[in-house]
């Protein structure tokens, strides 16, 4: 297969969670690589900084504010790339949240409000945009954001771990679904990446979480958000055509299932 299995032209994403971190530096690639880059996030302000990144490196980006839970603003913003572009090629439902807490002081609300974003959000992206690529016949890429969290049983990260295993089971079973109707679908699980997301986390703990991670890495470091976007183009593009329904782990070999 030629390089230009890389080469996005012609082709239109969303990215939600686009407004930072490994969403943004995801928008920002796919639009480098030739595709219309349609960002969703809860933050307007940063939705826009992102498309004012792509529109300044010669990319193209439009925006849209929206909650990923909320499943009618999602539909709407496909349904507003299906009558802009007449195609959703490429979908990475990348917003997420960070959630600490041990299991016996777990409340009801924290699970529910993990779920909600971290598994329902991407849930809702991948039916909403599965059901506009069937309906347009074009063959597609989902991508989903899982955790290296699936890996590794963590003291405190029960809420964050079960919705991105859930994540990961969403991934396999749409897979084997939506295989008949050439759309591939796939799971990042990233390990430890410095963004915003972390550095709240490790600020909010006074812990330094990156360094105890780079070092049992074997790359000795942790993971910057490019590493992760440079993941996110490979499933995008034809360069993947014969992957689908796996887990991608960019974690600097933190964990190495088979
Ligand atoms: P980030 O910098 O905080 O970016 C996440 C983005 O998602 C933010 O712009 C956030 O907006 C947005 N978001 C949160 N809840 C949303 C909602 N309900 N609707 C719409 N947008 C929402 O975090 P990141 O580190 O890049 O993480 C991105 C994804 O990678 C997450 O799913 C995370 O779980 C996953 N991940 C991250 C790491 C890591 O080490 N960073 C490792 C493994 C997996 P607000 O800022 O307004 O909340």
């Amino acid at each position: 297969m030629p390089l230009t299995a890389y080469d996005l032209s012609g082709r239109t994403a969303l990215v939600t969670g686009a407004a930072s971190g490994i969403g943004r530096a995801s928008a920002a690639l796919l639009a480098e690589a030739g595709a219309v880059v349609h960002c969703a996030d809860s933050d307007a302000a940063g939705l826009e900084e992102t498309r004012a990144l792509i529109t300044a490196a010669g990319g193209s980006a439009c925006t849209h504010p929206l909650d990923v839970t909320d499943r009618t603003r999602l539909r709407a913003a496909v349904d507003d790339v299906i009558s802009t572009a007449g195609r959703l090629d490429i979908v990475a439902a990348i917003a997420g949240i960070m959630h600490s807490g041990m299991v016996l002081e777990t409340e009801d609300e924290d699970m529910d409000r993990v779920l909600a974003v971290n598994f329902k959000g991407v849930l809702y992206a991948c039916q909403e945009s599965a059901r506009a690529m069937i309906r347009t016949g074009a063959p597609g890429s989902i991508i989903t954001m899982s955790s290296g969290a699936v890996d590794a049983a963590r003291p405190g990260l029960l809420c964050y771990s079960v919705a991105k295993a859930a994540v990961v089971q969403l991934t396999r079973t749409l897979a084997t679904e939506l295989g008949p109707y050439a759309i591939r679908v796939n799971a990042i699980a990233p390990g430890w990446i410095r963004t915003p997301m972390t550095e709240r986390h490790d600020a909010a703990l006074q812990h330094r979480t990156e360094e105890a991670m780079a070092r049992i890495s074997p790359l000795r470091r942790v993971g910057e958000p490019g590493d992760v976007a440079h993941t996110v183009l490979h499933l995008a593009s034809d360069a993947s055509a014969f992957t689908t329904g796996q887990v991608i782990r960019p974690n600097g070999g933190v964990a190495m299932p088979w």
